[in-house]
């Protein structure tokens, strides 16, 4: 990411005027609302936010800012925890209002707009038993999930969200639009799937879908255990999951019992080593493909149960409403070794917040099977997506939330792969992005300077084009 002062002269009323959407500017009532990102710590006052309406209010504003050398932040759901979405002085090109979904049950895909969440692709798609895979928690963005790669629930079974990509309708830097695919601007494709924001304003996606459940009726939910029995818990995990069918996966949390139902008032506020899990095969074999799962150990809670797909991926969203300070570092790791485990129960004691958390997400089965280069996002060679989460309402404990959280990654590291998913940076600098992006990095630069030369979409893990651009 760079900065560079932001052109506060440009003639805002001219593009005000050719806009559909309207164009909030700071002494409008509505700016700071606007300018509000996900992550409450983020605090940027960008010069105009042009709350586009459709794909030609998106072509004005890259056209705007070329001409009169504005710098440029895209926001989708405003949910990247280092606020990538939202920059001082820049014009904000905001999808929020694009949230239309098509679904096509006969052709098994969904097309979904740059400003839909999650939580609109599953209900669009859950409608007809289908899901395409996305993430852990419906609020997020479609966009910056997608672009980063993509891992959720359904990614053990049908791999990452850019593995279920079919085509995206991007608006390039010169303000010129395309639709790519595998047969059309291939390269740009294939840096879309993993590349972040890099190449273009994405302002729309279609995704394949898949059956899931039993009509969309998945069995999911948390098991509980003692903080105690974080080391057998996890050592039992990380046996278990390569021995699992890709129906069923799981991701391993550290975490506080939230103070409210469904979770029983005798558990509130009781620290745990917990794993979410979710089944989306057949039901009539749910009970033989679960039994491992709900015989070992002494849970606290095990809430298995039948309910829409739709239904556990907003399971968290109460939870963690917009609004709160978050601090994260995250890593990825090929195991889960014994060094790795005396951490988490360090750390998982010291659990500064109730809403703080650690998570280990799966990166294996399906997704494992993408060969490396077959898209921008490297890191298939099986393990987990790790990310530690400091999070708490109150401003004041944003540096007790922050100094956990890096203290904890900085013991943790050396037990991790090198990188970490894009989408779970922060500004962290550009070995950590090269390192996340292993051998596809100079291939990246490359289409990067093919499709944005001038690197007008620099507001993003930045990958500069190959002949040095860098605003
Ligand atoms: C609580 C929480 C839970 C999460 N859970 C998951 C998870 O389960 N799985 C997972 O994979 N990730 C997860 N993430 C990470 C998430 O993928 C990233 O934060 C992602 O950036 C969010 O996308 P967004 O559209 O909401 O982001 P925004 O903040 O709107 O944008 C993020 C980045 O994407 C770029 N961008 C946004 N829209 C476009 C567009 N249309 N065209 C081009 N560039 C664009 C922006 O410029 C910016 O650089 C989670 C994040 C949070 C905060």
């Amino acid at each position: 990411m760079t900065t560079s002062a932001g052109v506060a002269t440009a003639p805002y009323g001219e593009l005000a005027a050719t806009l559909r959407g309207s164009l909030i500017m700071p002494a409008d009532p509505g700016y700071d609302e606007a300018r509000a990102v996900y992550n409450a710590m983020i605090d940027k006052h960008p010069a105009a936010i042009a709350r586009c309406r459709d794909t030609a209010d998106v072509i004005t504003c890259v056209r705007f800012a070329r001409e009169h050398g504005v710098e440029l932040a895209v926001r989708g759901g405003g949910h990247n925890a280092a606020g990538l979405g939202v920059w001082d002085n820049a014009l904000v090109i905001d999808l929020s209002l694009l949230r239309s979904t098509t679904v096509n049950p006969q052709n098994h895909t969904v097309r979904a707009d740059a400003g839909c969440t999650w939580g609109d692709v599953d209900h669009a798609t859950v409608a007809f038993g289908m899901a395409t895979p996305s993430g852990f928690l419906a609020s997020t963005g479609v966009p910056g999930l997608t672009l980063g790669g993509g891992i959720g629930y359904l990614s053990r079974r049908f791999g990452l969200t850019v593995d279920n990509l079919l085509s995206a309708d991007v608006v390039l830097a010169d303000g010129t639009f395309v639709t790519a695919s595998e047969n059309s601007h291939a390269d740009l494709f294939w840096a879309l799937r993993g590349g972040g924001g890099n190449f273009g304003v994405v302002t729309s996606f279609t995704f394949r879908c898949h059956d899931i459940g039993d009509h969309g009726t998945i069995i999911g939910g948390p098991v509980l255990y003692d903080l105690a029995d974080t080391p057998s818990v996890m050592r039992w995990y990380r046996e278990l999951l390569p021995s699992l069918p890709e129906e069923l996966s799981g991701f391993i949390a550290l975490m506080t019992i939230p103070p409210a139902p469904p979770f029983p008032e005798e558990l509130w506020g009781r620290k745990s080593c917990g794993i979410v899990w979710c089944y989306t095969g057949p039901h009539d074999r749910a009970d033989e493909v679960l039994e491992p799962v709900r015989s070992y150990g002494s849970p606290l809670l095990v809430g298995l149960q039948p309910m829409p797909f739709s239904m556990l991926q907003s399971a968290f969203d109460g939870l963690y409403p917009a609004g709160l300070q978050w601090y994260w570092r995250a890593d990825f790791f090929n195991e889960i070794s014994d060094a790795a485990i005396d951490v988490h129960v360090t750390y998982g004691e010291q659990l500064p917040t109730g809403h703080s958390t650690m998570h280990m997400y799966p990166i294996d089965g399906a997704t494992s099977r993408v060969p490396e280069d077959a898209t921008a996002f490297a890191y298939r060679d099986g393990g987990w997506a790790g990310i530690i989460v400091g999070v708490d309402p109150d401003p004041a404990n944003a540096g007790l939330i922050s100094q956990w959280a890096r203290d904890y990654w900085q013991e943790l590291h050396p037990a991790s792969a090198g990188g970490a998913y894009i989408n779970f940076l922060m500004e962290e600098g550009r070995d950590r992005v090269k390192a996340s992006y292993r051998d596809n990095y100079d291939r990246l630069t490359q289409v990067k300077d093919r499709y944005d030369p001038g690197n007008t979409f620099h507001i993003n893990q930045n990958i500069p084009p190959a002949s040095g651009s860098n605003p």
